[in-house]
């Protein structure tokens, strides 16, 4: 019986394919990529001729049967995506999901993940944080989800395209005011550029300089501090600050 390897790609940088995953896409039976005009670039600069079908959103669940009948058969499939790990904000999980269940064995192959990237040079406490994906496309919805999630302590991790950069440092400065923001952007690749300030002063940079709100984003925000009470419990500073206003 076959095994399905959840392979990692390069997020800009080609040459952080590792030496196992080159190793794997060449050797499958067959690669399940989320495009596959896309990922035949990637696969011409490694030489390897391996098949390809498309897994996206649209089709995930219609491709199970069919993945799952070639594994059967003894034939081994990789799943890859655009790029970075694949199930993470990209599509697999409804696969995957359903493999478990079918107790299929399934190998991941670890490599470039731009919320683990962004947060290893970020210099925001990283002993807890929540990724967080990308916040909703309407205004309104993305400022109550951020109201949400104000309080939480640990450091909050967002995806972000170029196109809504500025309305999401708007809406974090907002609502986060002043707190910490770190935006990583472009990780990997020719312009990799790290901006640090409050989101007010980072919509100033960009306003500055247009280039920096180009290209993908991961923008991370520090934790609410927390706060000691008498009791020895901590609750957040705006817990606080509510409760005193109250
Ligand atoms: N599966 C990918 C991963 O492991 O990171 C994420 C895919 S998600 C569809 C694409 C988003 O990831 C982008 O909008 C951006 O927020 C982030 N991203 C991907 N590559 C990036 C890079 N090189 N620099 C900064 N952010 C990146």
């Amino acid at each position: 019986v076959g095994t399905l390897y959840v392979v990692a790609t390069p997020i800009g940088n080609l040459d952080d394919l590792t030496p196992r995953a080159a190793r794997v896409l060449a050797e499958v039976d067959l690669i399940a990529a989320e495009d596959t005009r896309h990922s035949a670039r990637l696969l011409a600069h490694l030489g390897i001729k391996t098949p390809m079908v498309s897994l996206h959103e649209h089709n995930e669940s219609r491709r199970i049967e069919e993945l799952d009948a070639r594994l059967a058969a003894g034939e081994q499939v990789a799943l890859i995506s655009d790029a970075g790990t694949p199930l993470i904000s990209d599509p697999g999980f409804v696969l995957v999901r359903e493999l478990r269940e079918r107790r299929r064995r399934i190998v991941p192959l670890p490599g470039a993940c731009a919320l683990t990237v962004a947060l290893s040079a970020a210099g925001l406490p990283t002993d807890r944080f929540m990724f967080c994906g990308f916040l909703p496309a309407k205004q309104g919805a993305r400022r109550q989800q951020l109201e949400q999630w104000k309080e939480r302590e640990e450091t909050l991790v967002f995806y972000e395209s170029p196109h809504r950069i500025h309305a999401t440092l708007e809406a974090l400065q907002d609502v986060f005011s002043a707190r910490p923001v770190v935006l990583a952007r472009e990780l990997t690749k020719t312009f990799e550029t790290f901006l640090q300030g409050s989101a007010e002063a980072l919509l100033a940079t960009l306003a500055d300089d247009p280039n920096q709100a180009r290209g993908e984003f991961v923008v991370m925000v520090q934790g609410s501090p927390a706060v000691s009470t008498e009791e020895g419990a901590d609750i957040s500073a705006d817990t606080l600050l509510q409760a005193l206003l109250d």
